[in-house]
């Protein structure tokens, strides 16, 4: 895969195909129910732009020659993708030589596209009061968070997913690429850059009293 440079994505939406690239091993195959999850597990926060191993944001990422890569979960039935997302970086999931950490794990995760507009997830959410945990997702709030939300997950009630009439996501226009990256070749869709509106969202107003860290982008 080449690096730097437009990184190869799996999907453009929570309804856009899974990658290829990323499998259950045979062993977590085997092990039958009750896997774990890394958005349980990892210890950072659960905030948009933010790596959940080692807390460091995008833009600490990319100073450090990294990169920050959104992934989703899926079930452990059939590998059904659920509306769960995690971001980890690259420097934290290759931290074994020769597997990183989504790789070696028994979970599927699939790995979207860098700025896809997926609600909950994007720079734009990080502030919005809409922004929540999914409720696949079961773990203590963390503390250093103060009263702001934490979760990569949508829940405004102008989504469709909430039962209205649906949100509307400004975002530059994506294009395709194709790539050529042994198991990994395909044809990709790419956005530029991050989402820069949407209709739905609400700006959080911390408690008094309350910092609020990790609500902006
Ligand atoms: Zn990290």
């Amino acid at each position: 895969m080449p690096e730097p440079g437009p990184e190869p994505c799996t999907a453009t939406s929570p309804t856009s195909p899974t990658s290829p690239a990323v499998s259950p091993t045979a062993t977590g195959a085997a092990a039958g129910a009750g896997w774990p999850r890394l958005s349980e597990d990892l210890p950072g926060p659960r905030v948009p732009g933010v790596c959940q191993k080692c807390g460091r944001t995008r833009r600490q990422v990319e100073e450090a020659g990294l990169h920050l890569q959104l992934w989703r979960e899926h079930s452990e039935q059939a590998d059904r993708p659920e509306e769960v997302y995690l971001y980890l970086c690259t420097g934290c999931d290759k931290e074994h030589p020769a597997r990183g950490i989504v790789s070696r794990h028994p979970r599927y995760y699939s790995r979207m596209a860098t700025h896809a507009p997926i609600p909950g997830t994007m720079p734009l959410c990080a502030g919005c009061r809409w922004r929540g945990e999914s409720p696949e997702v079961r773990r203590p709030a963390r503390l250093e968070l103060g009263d702001a939300a934490e979760g990569l997950a949508c829940r405004c009630p102008a989504a469709k997913a909430s039962g209205g009439p649906g949100i509307v996501i400004d975002h530059p226009e994506p294009f395709g690429a194709h790539f050529k990256a042994g198991a990994a070749s395909g044809f990709y869709t790419l956005f530029p850059g991050p989402a820069l509106r949407c209709s739905g969202r609400e700006e959080h107003t911390p408690t008094k009293g309350h910092t609020d860290p990790w609500t902006r982008p």
